[in-house]
């Protein structure tokens, strides 16, 4: 299976780096260069980030790729022990199952990302961890994976989870990692093209804006922890709206 071929570690962070340039480069072209005037009425905080930021959140998030294509190889060590509950036939659980594994996959994430991502923002110590993340205070799309190599091994303990918990297929982790680099790249798009006051779902009530991630950016943490959904956030007493 290509997904766990000792070789394919170097495939891996081609496919890894690509995906990020493809998703991250694409919201940028199109909100930083091609559309930047007319859809400038969106953007969060009006001053545009110098280039020494954008340079330091595609180094970080390179490395940050080499790192998890690095550690495939934990991944495949486990596979073949037989101790994962990694499947490879569709209709063991059956396509809904597939679907809904992503979708607890996801909410599962939200959790694990919350507390991991308070825990950074704890103590001076940890902090220091996160700081590299932070050094973007108006995030573009290129700081989604802009980590500390130790945040970057931290943010990988999501992968362990779900491997040992549920029934997992490859597709059902590929799907599921695809939404989680589009969803960080929404969230420090810098932009709100979703906004919550026009829309009357109230389903979008629970969903983490890009304009509350980026209020966690400007102002440097203490609220919005959250990466999905605003559940924990809001049950923690660390949510927050506006600057007010
Ligand atoms: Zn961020
Ligand atoms: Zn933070």
């Amino acid at each position: 299976m290509f997904f766990f071929n000792e070789n394919s570690w170097m495939a891996g962070a081609i496919i890894l780096i690509f995906r990020y340039f493809l998703i991250a480069g694409t919201a940028y072209f199109i909100f930083y260069i091609w559309k930047k005037k007319k859809l400038s009425h969106l953007k969060i905080q009006q001053k545009f980030p110098e280039g020494k930021q954008l340079r330091n959140e595609i180094l970080f998030s390179f490395l940050t790729l080499l790192i998890y294509s690095g550690t495939s190889g934990i991944v495949l060590y486990w596979y073949k022990k037989g101790i994962t509950k990694i499947y490879h036939d569709v209709n063991d659980y059956g396509f809904f199952y597939l679907l809904g594994s992503v979708l607890f996959m996801i909410v599962l994430h939200d959790t694990y990302f919350y507390w991991t991502h308070k825990l950074l923002h704890s103590s001076k110590w940890l902090f220091k961890f996160h700081k590299i993340h932070h050094q973007s205070h108006n995030p573009t799309p290129w700081a989604a994976f802009a980590f500390h190599p130790a945040e970057a091994l931290i943010s990988l303990g999501i992968i362990p989870l779900i491997i040992f918990i549920i029934p997992t297929h490859p597709l059902a982790l590929v799907m599921f990692l695809s939404f989680m680099t589009i969803y960080n790249v929404l969230i420090h798009l810098g932009y709100e093209i979703i906004s919550k006051k026009k829309s009357n779902l109230s389903i979008w009530k629970w969903q983490n804006t890009s304009k509350n991630h980026d209020l966690h950016h400007e102002i440097g943490g203490g609220f919005n922890y959250g990466l999905y959904f605003s559940f924990w956030d809001r049950m923690m007493g660390s949510y927050k709206e506006n600057q007010n």
